[in-house]
């Protein structure tokens, strides 16, 4: 039997990395590079690797991820591996899941040590990614799946995916589902599916994106917060060139009584969604009351950003945004986040 076509697109980040003459690790190796480093790949799949930038991944734009989709949907492949850095993964990984729809296992993953340490992940999550994507249960279920991220022997939704600590092996997390699957001996071992209603609604209102970025400011609200720059944000000329704003409020969604008409007015000039600074997790609707509740400022128009962490609430709000949504078709696509 021909063993599985698995596309490898290299982006860059410390899985990429290699001393450079004072010993700082830069980004440097290409996918073939990787390729080389791990023999073992060759007898999984038929692998093909392309080089697709060198960049730290705190440096991705969403243009190069746009383009990246682009490429996936391009290809005529049974699998696609994405490598970048671990730094913004949980949010490059999540745009990528929101513009690719296809019925072939799509993965990111990374390395959080670098090759110069001892025990670098880089090569092991590189096998453990390609292993996920020739999984006979992964491919029957690719489209259910969406995107994934493999990391230290766990399969994660990457709408659900978190990295929670800068520098620890097991830094990424899904801490409301769970992973979706786990690697042992020869076998992924499958443990859930996704449920992916709410990225499945979106779809056809996300299908037609304008080329134009759409910059949506991510502010987080911490108690005491006079909202200067939200009042800077609304008065000066063109709103500084955001076109939305994600605030990650406290708890089920409040914020601090002095900023709450402050957000009011923002809500009223750009789309504002709230969404919880605790990491996720769906948000009161209807418990509290006073000036700065859920209640109140749901009743002022700002959009409810559901169980989305704050991160991921920026990238759905800039994609709705590139649709060319208005405010109330965007409040939608939120509600069904919870
Ligand atoms: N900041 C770099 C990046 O995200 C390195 C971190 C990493 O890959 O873990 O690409």
């Amino acid at each position: 039997m021909s063993k599985p076509r698995i596309h490898i697109l290299a982006l860059g980040g410390t899985i990429a990395t290699r001393p450079d003459a004072t010993g700082a690790m830069q980004m440097g190796l290409g996918a073939d590079d990787l390729v080389a480093a791990v023999p073992r790949l060759g007898a999984l799949a038929d692998i093909a690797a392309e080089t697709v930038s060198r960049v730290g991944s705190h440096s991705l734009s969403f243009d190069q991820i746009h383009a990246l989709a682009a490429k996936i949907r391009s290809l005529d492949v049974d699998g696609v591996v994405v490598t970048q850095g671990t730094d913004t993964l949980e949010e490059t990984g999540f745009l990528l899941d929101l513009l690719i729809d296809l019925d072939i296992p799509v993965i990111v993953t990374a390395a959080m040590r670098n090759p110069a340490l001892t025990s670098p992940d880089g090569p092991g999550n590189l096998v453990a990614a390609v292993r996920v994507a020739c999984d006979p249960w992964v491919r029957r279920h690719a489209r259910a799946l969406g995107v994934m991220a493999v990391m230290l022997d766990e399969v994660h939704a990457v709408a659900d995916v978190l990295k929670a600590h800068p520098t620890r092996l097991d830094a990424f997390v899904s801490p409301q589902t769970g992973p979706l699957a786990a690697l042992v001996e020869d076998r992924v071992v499958p443990m859930s599916l996704p449920v992916r209603d709410a990225i499945v609604a979106a779809r056809p209102r996300l299908a037609s994106l304008s080329a134009e970025a759409q910059p949506v400011a991510l502010l987080w609200m911490s108690f005491d917060e006079p909202g200067r720059v939200i009042e800077a944000l609304i008065a000066a000329p063109d709103h500084l060139g955001y076109r939305g704003v994600v605030l990650g409020a406290m708890g089920g969604g409040h914020l601090p009584e002095r900023v709450t008409e402050t957000a009011k007015r923002l809500a009223g000039v750009l789309p504002t969604v709230v969404s919880p600074r605790a990491g996720g997790g769906p948000m009161l609707r209807n418990t509290y009351g006073g000036a700065s509740s859920e209640i109140a400022l749901r009743e002022a128009g700002l959009i409810w950003g559901g169980r989305l962490h704050p991160l991921k609430a920026r990238v759905l709000l800039e994609t709705c945004l590139r649709a060319g949504l208005d405010r109330a078709a965007i409040g939608d696509i939120f509600d069904s986040w919870g």
